[in-house]
């Protein structure tokens, strides 16, 4: 709105419009003695032009002059807008009255007969001041409140009951995109401008009010030319007459688009996931509650779908977190694509996605969706010039009489997304009640594992490593043992998974490391002084927080020389993050100690990749050495590995020599050491420094 919109009425200044010269002055003298600012000029059309520059608070005007009247010159001022109730007084004749009539009809305010009689003129001039000043100040708050309306986008109605007016103000047509030349406007006029949808809704209102009495409150949709929707929020309120009769409806309608847009906008936000535009969590949960409602009523069932990528996290890290997204994206859009629209597919988060199938008659009908989500699932996506492959394990629950339950079919789902996950990916599995007691066994097991860790019931078995050409044994490997109070001794292949999977494995690792090398140290107080410790460490702990900083402070804590230790990890701890294993293998040589390869041969690993590592050893597994037999056959692989090994500087060790004929089959090839049930199966240290007591009287004699 403009400052210049509004009309001032600090500064007090008068026309004075007259073609005589003496008239002209000596009026214009009386005004300038009461105070008033005063201009002069001589006929009509010269006070049309000053009035266009000035704001006049009062205009004395002469009838008859030249050029342009008196009248003539009232009209055309009344015609322009704000000066409307600009006070106009008119200097006439006493005999003129035709001409003080006609005035009056082109808009003047009072008259003055000539010749002037100061104090009744001065009185007049004050009294059209006062009701100027009262006209300023009510069309400046009208002014105020068409813009407050305007702003608010509110615009306000009155109908009359008896004859089917309905006045609009301003707003209300521009809410309602119609000019306010229609000035015919009654209900039905009104009613046809919302959206067709919204019609009964808000007549059965009206009507509704009118016959209770009573106000209402609603909102409605106007459909823009455009083909977009305005919301309108309506409200009103009932006049009745002196017998209680409803004669008027009064009401505001008000233009809340935006508002209602914001509201839609953060409802998005609330239920819609922002990377893949697909029903988040919550929606989820809430589409799967009112699916079992419905089930719950009819014969129908629900099935829930839990769906996770497989190697997604390997795709994420490797190609990065963009890469990562899109992929997402691309595999959201697959899945958008193969489901039906009655169905809710969402994303939970991460690289997991659920799906809620609803009118479930057979389990048949749900297996042709597992098979088509699977489909769907087993796709390429060209993401940046990259060619990924997604495929996703998917875990199946039926609802049913018996189990109408959300989170329970989510935990069912979610057992049997994992059996899918285990037998190796890109499968679905239904849940079944095996899976739960599975379930039930491996939490048991967990909240063992917690307290076996605190009442010290795990225990460090040794292996020893023997050199396969002098039968001396240069050191161990650290095995862990658990030592249940009920079910004995449990190997590690029973609980080290469920360790990792918790992430007890980092602070059981740490405590392993410290108890080999407190161990360690003390056997080479004992004169054992060469022996090499080897000790396991898992993926979870080689890339957990603080791994380092636990490695050193084991070493400092026990007083080992780092030479003497050997950390063996697996092809898996190089899976995620390459830069990073290569940096922390680096650091742990630059600290002194080794580093082996476990189990080599039964991962992915090809040779240039174990080139790029900072190895010393390479430990071959047992799979290749086990169909070794007494001819000596089958050990092709083996030498394989053990001449590639060599090739690489590397030390080899072979795992898992049960018999006379591995050995014979080590000692013909290149083979530095080996480890195995021929020598010693894994046994506690005391027993252990028994068998390095014996070694030593075996190579003295
Ligand atoms: P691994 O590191 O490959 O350990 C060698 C496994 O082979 C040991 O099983 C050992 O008892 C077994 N073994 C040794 N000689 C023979 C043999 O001649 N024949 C046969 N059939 N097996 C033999 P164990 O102790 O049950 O450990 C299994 C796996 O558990 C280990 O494989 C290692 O991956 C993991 N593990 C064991 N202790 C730890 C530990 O302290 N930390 C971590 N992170 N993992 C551990
Ligand atoms: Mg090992
Ligand atoms: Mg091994």
């Amino acid at each position: 709105m403009l400052e210049s919109q509004f009309i001032k009425s600090d500064d007090i200044l008068i026309l004075v419009v007259d073609d005589e010269l003496v008239n002209r002055l000596y009026i214009k003298k009386a005004l300038e003695n009461e105070g008033y600012s005063v201009l002069t000029v001589e006929n009509g059309q010269q006070a049309i032009e000053m009035a266009n520059k000035h704001i006049f608070s009062l205009i004395v005007m002469d009838v008859m002059m030249p050029v342009m009247g008196g009248y003539d010159a009232c009209i055309a001022l009344r015609m322009q807008e704000h000066k409307l109730n600009v006070p106009i007084i008119m200097l006439t004749a006493l005999d003129d009255i035709e001409s003080v009539e006609k005035s009056f009809d082109a808009g003047a305010t009072d008259f003055v007969v000539k010749p002037v009689n100061l104090p009744i003129f001065k009185q007049r001039v004050r009294h059209g001041l006062k009701t100027h000043e009262t006209d300023v100040a009510l069309f400046n708050h009208q002014l105020r409140l068409v813009h407050a309306h305007k702003v608010a986008r509110l615009g306000y109605w009155d109908w009359d009951l008896k004859n089917n007016h309905l006045y609009w103000s301003d707003e209300v047509f521009n809410i309602y995109g119609l000019s306010s030349e229609v000035k015919e406007i009654n209900y039905e006029r009104f009613l046809d401008k919302v959206y067709e949808d919204d019609q009964d809704k808000i007549d059965y209102a009206t009507r509704k009010s009118l016959s209770d009495g009573e106000p209402y409150s609603i909102e409605h949709r106007v459909l823009l030319p455009n083909g977009e929707f305005k919301y309108i929020h309506q409200h009103a309120e009932l006049i009745k007459n002196e017998e209680g009769q409803v004669i008027r409806m009064l009401g505001i309608a008000q233009d809340i688009t935006e508002r209602h847009l914001a509201q839609e906008k953060i409802q998005h936000l609330a239920y819609y996931d922002s990377l893949t535009d697909l029903p988040n969590r919550t929606l989820f949960h809430d589409r799967l509650n009112h699916a079992l409602e419905r089930a719950g009523r009819s014969e129908e069932e629900v099935a829930v779908f839990l769906i996770d990528l497989d190697r997604f996290k390997k795709i994420n890290d490797s190609l990065g977190h963009d890469i990562g997204d899109l992929f997402l994206q691309s595999v959201a859009d697959s899945l958008k694509k193969s489901t039906r629209s009655a169905d809710t597919i969402s994303r939970l988060g991460g690289d997991e996605f659920a799906l809620v199938i609803e009118g479930v008659l057979s389990e048949e009908g749900v297996l042709e969706v597992a098979r088509k989500t699977l489909d769907a699932l087993l796709t390429t996506h060209i993401i940046q010039g990259n060619e990924l492959i997604s495929a996703g394990s998917i875990g199946i629950s039926i609802s049913s009489n018996e189990n109408r339950h959300k989170e329970s079919l989510i935990k069912q789902a979610d057992l049997a997304m994992y059996k899918s996950k285990e037998e190796g990916g890109n499968r679905f599995s239904f849940y079944n009640k095996e899976m739960k007691s599975r379930a039930h066994q491996m939490l048991i097991l967990e909240n063992e594992l917690r307290k076996a860790l605190e009442k010290n019931e795990l225990v460090v078995h040794y292996q020893p490593k023997v050199c396969v050409k002098t039968d001396k044994i240069m050191g161990m490997e650290a095995l862990i043992r658990w030592q249940h109070p009920e079910k004995g001794l449990i190997p590690p292949t029973d609980f080290v998974p469920i360790a990792e999977e918790t992430g007890l494995i980092v602070p059981m690792g740490m405590w392993i490391l410290e108890e080999a090398c407190k161990q360690t140290s003390k056997w080479h107080q004992e004169g054992f002084s060469d022996l090499i410790v080897s000790i396991n460490i898992s993926a979870k702990q080689f890339h957990s927080k603080g791994f380092v900083d636990g490695i050193q402070k084991a070493l400092i804590d026990s007083g080992i020389t780092p030479q003497f230790v050997e950390l063996e990890i697996t092809e898996s701890c190089t899976i995620t993050d390459i830069d990073k294993t290569i940096r922390f293998l680096n650091a742990f040589r630059d600290m002194g100690m080794r580093i082996s390869m476990d189990d080599f041969g039964t991962g992915f690993s090809s040779l240039s990749f174990l080139n790029q590592l900072p190895l010393d050893t390479l430990k071959v597994d047992r799979a290749f050495i086990k169909d070794i037999n007494a001819e000596g056959e089958n050990g092709e692989l083996a030498s394989l590995i053990i001449a590639m090994a060599k090739s690489l500087n590397l030390s080899v060790v072979a795992e898992g020599i049960e018999t006379i004929h591995h050995l014979y089959f080590l000692q013909n090839s290149d083979c530095d050491e080996y480890q195995g049930f021929l020598a010693s199966p894994p046994v506690e240290a005391k027993q252990f420094k028994e068998l390095l007591i014996l070694n030593l009287q075996k190579l003295a004699s």
